[in-house]
C-alpha cells in the first residue's frame, strides 16, 4: 500500500482552502458584476428547415469580466445557481432579450422568436410570471415573440408544479420549450401533459446521428411523437451538413448549431437577420 505521510495531507488541505478561497473570490466577483451589469448576451439563429429562414435566436449569457474577458456560462451559472445570484441575473437576461427583441423588430428586422433560458431557481420564484409580464408591457414586446427555455430536468423534478407555472406562462401568451430533451429520464408519453410548443433535441442525441443507429431511431422517434402532439422540434448543435440532411429528411422543422452560424453578438445578428430579410 501506499504511504500516505502527514506532507500528503497537508497539501490536501492547503489544495482544499485554496479551492474555497477561488471560489469565494468568485462569488464576491459574481455579486459586484451583477450590481455592474457586466453581462452580455450573445445570440444563436434557429433556422426553419422547409424556408431556410431565421424563425427565432437563443439569448445566451457571457460574463464580461474585467480581467478575464467573455467568461462562458459553464464557469458561473452553476455558482449563480448556489448563491441565488441567478435570480437577479436571469431578470437581467428577460429585460434585455427582450429589448433587444423589440429594437430588432423596430429596424424593421421582422418577426421571430426570442429565446431564453430559465433556470431552477428562477423558475421557484413566485413573481416570475408578474416579472415576465411587467417586462414584455415595459417594451412592448408581443408575448408570443418571447420563448422560455425550461430543460427537461427542471419540469420533471416536480411535475404538477411545473405544469402549474407552464400553464400561467402559458396563458400570458409566451411559446414554451422543452431544452435539452433526451437527456433525463422522462417518457415521450409525458409530454402530452406539458403545455409546450416547441422540443429541443439535445446535441448528444445529434452529433452521432449518422454513425449511431441508436441514436438516428431515438431522434426519429422524438420528433414523429412531438408532431403527433402537434410541438415542433428544434435540433440543437447541428454542426454537419449531413446532420441537417438527415434532420429534414426525417422531418425535423428547426435546426439550431454551429453549421448555420455560432452564437454572434447582437450587431452580428442584426446583419443575419437584415440578409434574411432580404432573400
Ligand atoms: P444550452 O441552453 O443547451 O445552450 C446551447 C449551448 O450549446 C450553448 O453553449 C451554445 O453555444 C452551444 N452550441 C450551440 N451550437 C453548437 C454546436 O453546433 N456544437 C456545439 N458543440 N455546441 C453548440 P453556451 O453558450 O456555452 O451555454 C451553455 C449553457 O449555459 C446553456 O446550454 C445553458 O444551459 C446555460 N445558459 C446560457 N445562457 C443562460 C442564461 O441566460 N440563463 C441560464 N439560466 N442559463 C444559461
Ligand atoms: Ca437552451
Ligand atoms: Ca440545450
Ligand atoms: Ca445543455
Amino acid at each position: 500500500a501506499k504511504r500516505i505521510g502527514s506532507n500528503n495531507f497537508q497539501f490536501f488541505t492547503v489544495d482544499l482552502s485554496a479551492k474555497i478561497q477561488a471560489r469565494l473570490a468568485l462569488q464576491g466577483q459574481l455579486r459586484l458584476a451583477v450590481e455592474r451589469e457586466e453581462f452580455v448576451l450573445h445570440y444563436q439563429p434557429q433556422v426553419d428547415l422547409c424556408s431556410g429562414r431565421i424563425v427565432g435566436v437563443e439569448a445566451l449569457i457571457r460574463w464580461n469580466h474585467p480581467e478575464l474577458g467573455l467568461v462562458p456560462p459553464g464557469q458561473f451559472i452553476g455558482l449563480a445557481e448556489e448563491t441565488g445570484l441567478i435570480v437577479p441575473i436571469g431578470a437581467w437576461v428577460i429585460r434585455t432579450a427582450c429589448a433587444q427583441s423589440k429594437a430588432w423588430e423596430r429596424q424593421g428586422l421582422g418577426s421571430f422568436r426570442m429565446a431564453v433560458n430559465v433556470s431552477v431557481r428562477q423558475f421557484a420564484q413566485p413573481d416570475l410570471v408578474e416579472y415576465i409580464a411587467a417586462v414584455l408591457a415595459e417594451t412592448g414586446l408581443e408575448p408570443q415573440s418571447l420563448e422560455i427555455e425550461l430543460t427537461e430536468s427542471l419540469v420533471m423534478n416536480d411535475v404538477d408544479r411545473s405544469i402549474d407555472i407552464l400553464q400561467r406562462l402559458k396563458a400570458i401568451g409566451l411559446q414554451m420549450s422543452i431544452d435539452d430533451f433526451g437527456t433525463g429520464y422522462s417518457s415521450l408519453a409525458y409530454l402530452k401533459r406539458f403545455p409546450i410548443d416547441l422540443l429541443k433535441i439535445d446535441q448528444a442525441f445529434v452529433r452521432d446521428i449518422e454513425t449511431s443507429s441508436d441514436d438516428a431511431a431515438i431522434v426519429k422517434t422524438i420528433i414523429s411523437m412531438a408532431h403527433s402532439l402537434g410541438i415542433r422540434v428544434i435540433a440543437e448543435g447541428v454542426e454537419t451538413e449531413a446532420q441537417c440532411n438527415f434532420l429534414r429528411l426525417n422531418m425535423c422543422d428547426e435546426i439550431q448549431g454551429y453549421f448555420f452560424s455560432r452564437p454572434v453578438d447582437a450587431a452580428r445578428i442584426g446583419e443575419l437577420l437584415a440578409q434574411d430579410q432580404r432573400l
